[in-house]
């Protein structure tokens, strides 16, 4: 009796044991968004657990109602899902599947457990569903930024990169060509700095939308970053020609952008081309030789395209070893400067020396600045070597002045890229300080090409050095704007007639006549004339004859280092 009362009693707390694992179960399972089918082949029994209706909105009872759910998945997914389902059908034990609800809402992971025995007859399956919508759309967010740029939606550098390599391989074996074309917004500094970045942004935005509309078949469009565009072409032809697809965006050009904060912007497009396998090997060969000449484009003038060219490419090359070569030069202190004397017409006394830069290669060979001065302005070495010229020169001839007392001007050429500095007008006087020279001593020769952007904030620094007494003069006048409408309202002392001028000044009558009218005229202004070149007699007699104040070239003296310079000096004293 005690025995059967005992073995009541132990069922009895089992049950109850066994009640609660239950309730804890359901609601552990209950509480987490997953679902669990418990399928027992031996029983044909099946138990859902946890968050069934998050998933599929049916009722099942069976394994064979399973099917109802197919309907509710995206297409694709329905004969994955069901292999998974009826797992036990491949004799494996455990496989997951993703898929996604009809909708598109839920991203779902199925995972599916199947137990044998004897090895190989079913008993008992497990189908877990898993909410991986979060975890989905992270991933899609990663791989979206891995090839897309955020800004424009386009592809990024990188995926362009991919593609572009892979499209040079293909072309090698079909002996094909791939076209790329680097497109560059004109001015676009300008305009950022100008109307702020939040207008540069939307352009940049709209620039990558017009762009994008290219896209094709066999056309890639990306955004590099900035106003930087790369297009790649495979096999181009008819509408997926480089010259349709320049004809598309320069016909786009012509109207204007409208601004998201107000207002339109007019802009124009420089576009560079390469292509396989003329110009490189390899995507980045590519892209760099389009780089390149697009910015040949951007030199002739802009909004047009260039082609690549090998002579373009070598002479860029050139320009790069020539850059660094000077950056040692720099550092090796390679420079020396010369001085050629200009003489007062009417006096026939020196009135003064222009400093002329040169830079003494490891050989010993002088090299012009008319080759090294345009690669050090657009690199922005020259205004290290600018602050070199100046202290060097203003020291020499501070010496000068002490051991000849001979009142003359030193003449200095200055580039836009120094004169721009904030500090230039500051340092130059400190320097003056310095070597105890008198600011009235100094003249500065500027070209007009740096009035071309910010005319104000160019001429009110010509006021400051005014006032501070340093002179001003106009370069290489008459091969710029020429305009001399503009000079009246500048704040300048003296006015350098181009040596093209001199040079047919005494066969060309159209010559005579400008010459001599342009003189007259800037005498009338109040400044001061030097012609510039002048290389034979005549021209002098001529210059004299209309009345020219002024002049310096190889026939009174040829730019010469300073210990001759001295010796000129000395003969005039
Ligand atoms: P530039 O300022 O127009 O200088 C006059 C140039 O004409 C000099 O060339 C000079 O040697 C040359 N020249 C003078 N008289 C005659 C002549 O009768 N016949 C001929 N055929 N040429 C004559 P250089 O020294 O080769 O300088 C070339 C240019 O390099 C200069 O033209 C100037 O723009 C630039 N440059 C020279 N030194 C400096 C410098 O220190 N700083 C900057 N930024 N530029 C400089
Ligand atoms: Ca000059
Ligand atoms: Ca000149």
């Amino acid at each position: 009796m005690d025995e059967l009362h005992y073995q009541i009693d132990l069922l009895s707390a089992m049950n109850q044991k066994l009640g609660s694992n239950e309730k804890m179960y359901r609601a552990i399972f209950d509480t987490s968004m997953n679902a669990f089918l418990y399928y027992s082949f031996e029983e044909d029994r099946l138990e859902i657990l946890g968050n069934w209706e998050h998933f599929f909105n049916v009722e099942i009872t069976s394994l064979k109602d399973i099917t109802r759910i197919y309907d509710l998945v995206e297409e694709k997914y329905i004969f994955p899902l069901r292999d998974a389902i009826f797992l036990e059908k491949t004799g494996k034990e455990c496989v997951t599947q993703e898929c996604r609800s009809a909708d598109g809402k839920i991203w779902m992971e199925c995972e599916v457990t199947v137990s044998y025995e004897c090895g190989s007859i079913p008993s008992e399956k497990v189908i877990r569903f898993r909410d991986i919508t979060k975890f989905k759309r992270q991933n899609d967010e990663l791989s979206y930024l891995a090839y897309y740029d955020v800004l424009t939606g386009l592809y990024n550098r990188n995926y362009f990169i991919r593609i572009l390599s892979d499209w040079i391989g293909q072309a090698k074996e079909e002996n094909a060509v791939v076209s790329v074309l680097f497109a560059d917004i004109d001015d676009f500094r300008k305009i950022n700095d100008g109307m702020g970045m939040i207008v540069g942004d939307d352009l940049v935005q709209q620039v990558g939308q017009f762009l994008g509309e290219l896209r094709e078949d066999k056309v890639i469009v990306s955004h590099f970053n900035s106003d930087l565009y790369c297009i790649a072409i495979y096999n181009p032809c008819g509408t997926r020609s480089v010259e349709h697809i320049y004809h598309t965006i320069k016909e786009r050009m012509k109207f204007p952008f409208v601004l998201a904060e107000g207002g339109e912007l007019n802009i124009s497009i420089s576009v560079g081309v390469a292509e396989f396998p003329e110009a490189g090997n390899s995507a980045i060969e590519l892209i760099n030789c389009a780089e390149i000449v697009m910015f040949k484009a951007k030199n002739k003038g802009k909004a047009r395209i260039q082609y690549f060219d090998a002579p373009i490419l070598n002479e860029f090359l050139k320009n790069v070893e020539m850059e660094n070569k000077l950056k040692n030069a720099i550092a090796e202190d390679s420079f020396v400067l010369y001085y050629q004397p200009q003489y007062d017409v009417k006096t026939g006394k020196m009135r003064g020396v222009e400093a002329l830069v040169r830079w003494k290669d490891k050989s010993g060979k002088m090299i012009s600045p008319a080759e090294f001065i345009p690669v050090a302005e657009k690199s922005g070495l020259i205004v290290p070597i600018g602050n070199w010229v100046l202290r060097k020169s203003i020291s020499t001839f501070a010496g000068w002045k002490e051991k000849y007392d001979y009142d003359m001007i030193l003449s200095i050429n200055i580039s836009a890229i120094q004169y721009k500095k904030q500090d230039f007008v500051s340092k130059l006087m400190s320097l003056l300080n310095e070597y105890g020279v008198e600011s009235r001593e100094i003249e500065l020769e500027i070209t007009e090409s740096i009035l071309i952007d910010d005319f104000e904030e160019i001429t009110r620094k010509m006021h400051a050095l005014r006032e501070y007494g340093i002179r001003v003069s106009m370069d290489d006048f008459g091969t710029g704007y020429s305009s001399l409408s503009y000079l009246k309202g500048l704040p300048i002392d003296t006015l350098k007639i181009d040596k093209s001028f001199i040079d047919t000044l005494t066969t060309d009558e159209a010559t005579k006549t400008i010459t001599e009218a342009m003189i007259s005229m800037v005498k009338k202004l109040g400044l001061e004339t030097v012609a510039e070149g002048v290389e034979t007699a005549d021209q002098l007699a001529y210059l004299k004859s209309i009345d020219c104040d002024n002049i310096q070239g190889f026939l009174l003296g040829r730019p010469m280092p300073e210990a001759e310079l001295e010796n000129v000096i000395k003969n005039q004293i």
